[in-house]
């Protein structure tokens, strides 16, 4: 009868289960942090910086490191288990467990978000020391995406700390295909990020169906921004450069450029036009701001209350204008705001009128209104210091600023040469970015080293 044998304590398949890739990577992150801290230690061997009389030096440095023979071990925090259990588990004393893990939260680096269930942490540890039994001589995990931080252990049995930043580059990603199920799917298949679906979405405005994740059989074609490491994995994602998509409700380009004059990035087509707005910020044409949105000193309570909107000072009587396509959801009066109108728009929008002096007559609840469209006229009915337009959008529910709001600008450049020959030469980098195969890469950051714990 064969008998299982392993070594290895049951519970520890059970809490700790890294993937071979956690594995590969994080194996290449040590090799990395060893590497670096050679540099690093080996131009000041003789020069221990004089706040640090512990600096470990360069000749501590080669006479453990080399010769050891090491062994990694990668554990993953669990909700029921921290990091120093996890230490304990791969086979650290509970004492070099505490001092290691003490000595990378003394860096200030990790919150505790960063020792959530899921961390993956990389330990070294020398097999033959402590009469057999081991000990632990490193302990590296992620930060962040660009950071990993390291302890090492002394020869007086504490730890110090390095942080390594990763060698980043500016790269981009293409992913075009055809929708199965839904877009973020689609993304998801082939190793994008879902949450640009969202994003492509939201340059259709028109489309109800692509909000929800598009039809089975639609096509589409999008570039991202990403930043990578040397080998091609990436590290986070950046903004989306292009979509474009084919489908049933919509068809379109739209490219991602940033005009010199506004410095604003927005999404621009062919003919050098930015998407219509989907609303306007200002349903009185122009008028001054009296009050803007956020936390403000309510003028008759006194307390500190969220402003939900902005208002625009105005006399009596000045026409209100719907700020976008959409059908009249409310229409009367409401406690505070006096005579309102609400108005739901397109992608979750709603726009809110309050302290009206009247109404529009030939409006009523469940009519639909044409941006522009009269609606009524400013007062100072409800509770009002004076006339003024308190105007809100609401997205999904939630009060947003009206000034600040990111919505499209509804811009041409076709009239200005000089912007819209850039454009150009941006579409035809995107273009040849879709073209291209494979990534594209740029170098920017170096590798760095910070001692953070000497
Ligand atoms: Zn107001």
């Amino acid at each position: 009868m064969i008998r299982n044998s392993t070594k290895t304590p049951a519970r520890v398949d059970r809490r700790f289960r890294p993937s071979r890739k956690a594995e590969l990577i994080a194996g290449g992150l040590i090799v990395l942090a060893m590497l670096v801290l050679f540099a690093l230690v080996r131009p000041t061997s003789d020069a221990a910086s004089p706040s640090s009389p512990d600096w470990l030096t360069y000749s501590d440095f080669s006479q453990d490191m080399p010769t050891i023979s090491t062994a990694e071990r990668v554990g993953t925090i669990t909700r029921r288990a921290q990091a120093s259990d996890v230490l304990e588990v791969l086979g650290a004393s509970g004492e070099d467990a505490d001092n290691a893990m003490d000595a990378l939260r003394d860096t200030g680096l990790l919150s505790r978000s960063k020792l959530a269930a899921g961390t993956v942490l990389t330990a070294y540890f020398d097999e033959a020391a402590n009469e057999g039994l081991g000990e632990l001589v490193s302990v590296s995990l992620r930060a962040d995406p660009r950071t990993t931080l390291l302890a090492t252990r002394k020869p007086d049995g504490s730890f110090m700390t390095s942080t390594l930043t990763a060698r980043v580059f500016d790269g981009t990603r293409r992913i075009a295909g055809t929708i199965e199920t839904t877009l973020a799917d689609a993304l998801t298949a082939q190793g994008g990020p879902q949450d640009l679906a969202g994003d492509v979405a939201a340059l259709f405005p028109d489309d109800t169906q692509l909000a929800l994740g598009g039809r089975k059989g639609e096509r589409f074609d999008i570039v991202y921004q990403v930043a990578e490491d040397e080998r091609g994995n990436v590290l986070e994602t950046g903004d989306l450069l292009f979509a474009a998509y084919n489908g049933k409700q919509s068809n379109g380009s739209w490219y991602r450029f940033e005009p010199s004059d506004t410095g604003r990035a927005e999404f621009y087509n062919r003919q050098g036009s930015t998407q219509k707005p989907l609303l306007t910020r200002y349903p009185l044409g122009y008028a001054q701001i009296s009050s803007g949105f956020g936390r403000r000193l309510h003028p008759v309570s006194g307390l500190l209350l969220l402003h939900s909107g902005v208002d625009f000072r105005a006399p009596i009587g000045t026409p209100i204008y719907a700020a976008g396509d959409g059908v009249i959801s409310q229409m009367g009066w409401g406690d505070g705001y006096g005579r309102q109108i609400f108005i739901t728009h397109k992608r979750d929008f709603e726009t809110v009128y309050a302290h009206m002096s009247g109404f529009n007559t030939q409006l009523s609840p469940g009519m639909s209104v044409k941006r522009g469209d009269l609606i009524g006229y400013v007062g100072n009915s409800g509770t009002a210091t004076g006339p003024h337009l308190h105007f809100e959008i609401r997205e999904n529910g939630r009060y947003v600023n009206p000034v600040s709001l990111n919505l499209p600008s509804g811009r041409s450049l076709a009239r200005n040469p000089e912007e819209m020959d850039k454009l150009r030469e941006q579409i035809s980098k995107i273009d040849t970015l879709r073209g291209a195969t494979g990534p594209l890469t740029t170098a920017r950051l170096t590798t760095m080293t910070i001692p953070t714990n000497p």
